[in-house]
C-alpha cells in the first residue's frame, strides 16, 4: 500500500530528523528498522530521499536509494521531485546522482517548471548544465549491440566508454573535445572515428524524431560528431596526432589574437545542423549571424550558453586553450590569460606570444591610471551621497580582448560628485561579466 502523507511512525520521524542532522551510520541504523519505509511521506508529501536531497548531503541520498528509495516519487504538495530538490540544492554530484538512479528531467512542477527551471530560477547554473547534459549511459550502450538484420553492432563495446565521456562533457571547447580523442588511443583511428561520428547522428536524429524532442540533446551530439569529423580529416592527412588541428584552434589573427578559424568551424557545424526548422538553431543563427567575426559573443558562447545553460560564464575562470573551468594559471608576463596548467600555456604560446607584450603595456598603463585616478578620489573624502548608474562593457577575457570600459554616471549627487573614470581596468568579479551591463547603484562615502 502507498504511504499516506503525514502518516509517519516514530521511527521515520527520526530518519528524517538524522538525515538533516545526524550522520550516515545513524540514518543506515533507523533505515534497518521494520517501522521505517524508505518511501514514507511527511505532511508536505515529502520522501526522506527529498529531503536529503534538499539539505545537499550526497552521502545520505545513496544510502538512501541503496535502501529503494524512489526516485521520481511525484507526491509533494507543490509536485518537487527529488531531482528538483537535488537542484536547488546546488550540489551537481546529487543532481548526477538522481538522473544516474533514473530520474526523469521533464517532469513539471504545480506550476509547470522542469527540474532545470528551478535550478536555473535560483542561480544554481552548474545544476542545470548536469541535467540538461545529462544522457544515460544505456542509450549508448544499445548501439554496441547489433540490430535487426546486422551481424556488427554500429559501435564496438571498447569504444562505448570513451565517447560516453566525450557526449557527456560539459565544456564544449572544440580543443578539449580534440584533446579527449587524443587522450584515448581506441580513438585515435579514422574507422573509430567513424563509428562514434555515425551513431552521435543517429542520436541526434532520435532526439529529433522522439515524441518529447529534445533539440539541446541533438544540437550537442551533431556539434561533436562536426568535431570529430574534422579530427578524421587532419588524422587522414597529418601523421602529427592532432597537433596541427589544435594549433589551427588556436591561432589567433595578427591584430587582436582572435582565433578565426576556431569561430568558423563553431559557426559552421551549427550551421549544417540538418533540421532547419529547429527552434534551437534558428535561435543561434539569429544570435550569430549579425556578430562580426572578432566581436562579441562567439560562436563558442552562445553554443555553450544553449547546450549547458550556463549564462555570461559568471563565477569561474576558463582556460584560454582549452575552455575548462577553474582555471587559475596566469600568463606571468601579461597576466590577462588564463590556463588551466603549464601544458595549455605551452601549446597557446606559440600565437600569445605575438600579443602578450602589448597586452602588458595595455595592463600597465592602465593601473598607473587607476592609480590616479583612486590618488584623486582620496582628495573627496567626504560624507556624501550619491545616485547613479555604472555602465560596464566588456569583451570576453577568453580571447584576450581583455580591456572593460567602466563608467560612472552621477545622477544625483550630494556635496560632491565623484570623478569620472573613463576606462578603467576591470575589477576582478566583473572581469567574468560580458556584454554590456548597467547597474543603478546608491551609496553614502564618508
Ligand atoms: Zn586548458
Ligand atoms: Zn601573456
Amino acid at each position: 500500500m502507498a504511504p499516506k502523507k503525514g502518516d509517519l511512525t516514530e521511527e521515520e520521524r527520526e530518519l528524517i530528523t538524522v538525515i538533516s542532522k545526524g550522520t550516515v551510520e545513524e540514518a543506515g541504523r533507523c533505515l534497518g528498522s521494520k517501522e521505517v519505509r524508505v518511501n514514507c511521506l511527511d505532511e508536505h508529501g515529502m520522501t526522506p530521499l527529498m529531503h536529503a536531497a534538499y539539505k545537499g548531503k550526497a552521502d545520505m541520498c545513496k544510502l538512501l536509494l541503496q535502501h529503494g528509495a524512489e526516485v521520481n516519487c511525484n507526491e509533494h504538495e507543490h509536485g518537487y521531485t527529488a531531482l528538483m530538490f537535488a537542484g536547488l540544492s546546488g550540489k551537481k554530484e546529487i543532481v548526477w546522482m538522481m538522473l544516474e538512479a533514473g530520474a526523469d528531467p521533464d517532469v513539471l512542477n504545480s506550476v509547470g517548471r522542469t527540474a532545470s527551471q528551478m535550478a536555473a530560477f535560483v542561480g544554481q547554473h552548474d545544476c542545470v548544465t548536469v541535467i540538461n547534459n545529462f544522457y544515460p549511459r544505456e542509450k549508448l550502450d544499445y548501439y554496441t549491440k547489433p540490430q535487426g538484420l546486422n551481424t556488427e553492432p554500429k559501435l564496438p563495446v571498447k569504444l562505448s566508454g570513451p565517447l560516453y565521456k566525450i557526449i557527456t562533457t560539459t565544456n564544449l571547447h572544440p580543443v578539449k573535445i580534440v584533446f579527449m580523442v587524443k587522450e584515448n588511443p581506441l580513438l585515435m583511428e579514422t574507422d573509430a572515428l567513424k563509428k562514434c561520428s555515425n551513431v552521435l547522428d543517429q542520436i541526434c536524429e532520435k532526439c529529433m524524431k522522439q515524441q518529447d524532442m529534445n533539440e539541446v540533446l541533438a544540437m550537442k551530439m551533431h556539434y561533436i560528431s562536426c568535431i570529430l569529423q574534422k579530427c578524421i580529416t587532419y588524422i587522414q592527412e597529418k601523421e602529427d596526432k592532432l597537433d596541427t588541428f589544435i594549433k589551427s584552434l588556436l591561432k589567433g589573427r595578427d591584430s587582436d589574437c582572435f582565433p578565426v578559424f576556431q569561430e568558423k568551424l563553431i559557426r559552421e557545424s551549427i550551421r549544417k545542423f540538418p533540421y532547419c526548422e529547429a527552434t534551437l538553431l534558428q535561435q543561434l543563427v539569429r544570435s550569430i549571424a549579425p556578430v562580426e567575426i572578432g566581436s562579441d559573443p562567439t560562436a563558442f558562447s552562445v553554443l555553450t550558453q544553449a547546450i549547458t545553460g550556463q549564462v555570461g560564464f559568471i563565477d569561474a575562470e576558463f582556460c584560454t586553450t582549452c575552455g575548462e573551468k577553474g582555471a587559475s594559471k596566469r600568463c606571468s608576463v601579461c597576466k590577462l590569460v588564463i590556463y588551466c596548467d603549464q601544458n595549455c600555456q605551452k601549446l597557446h604560446w606559440f600565437t600569445h606570444k605575438k600579443i602578450c607584450k602589448i597586452l602588458k603595456e595595455k595592463r600597465e598603463k592602465h593601473e598607473l591610471e587607476d592609480a590616479k585616478e583612486k590618488k584623486r578620489q582620496e582628495k573627496y573624502n567626504n560624507q556624501g551621497l550619491c545616485i547613479g548608474i555604472v555602465y560596464i562593457h566588456t569583451g570576453f577575457c577568453l580571447y584576450e580582448r581583455n580591456f572593460y570600459n567602466v563608467g560612472i554616471i552621477n545622477l544625483y549627487s550630494y556635496r560632491y560628485s565623484l570623478p569620472v573614470p573613463s576606462s578603467i581596468g576591470c575589477p576582478p568579479r566583473l572581469s567574468r561579466l560580458k556584454g554590456f551591463k548597467t547597474f543603478l547603484f546608491i551609496y553614502v562615502y564618508f
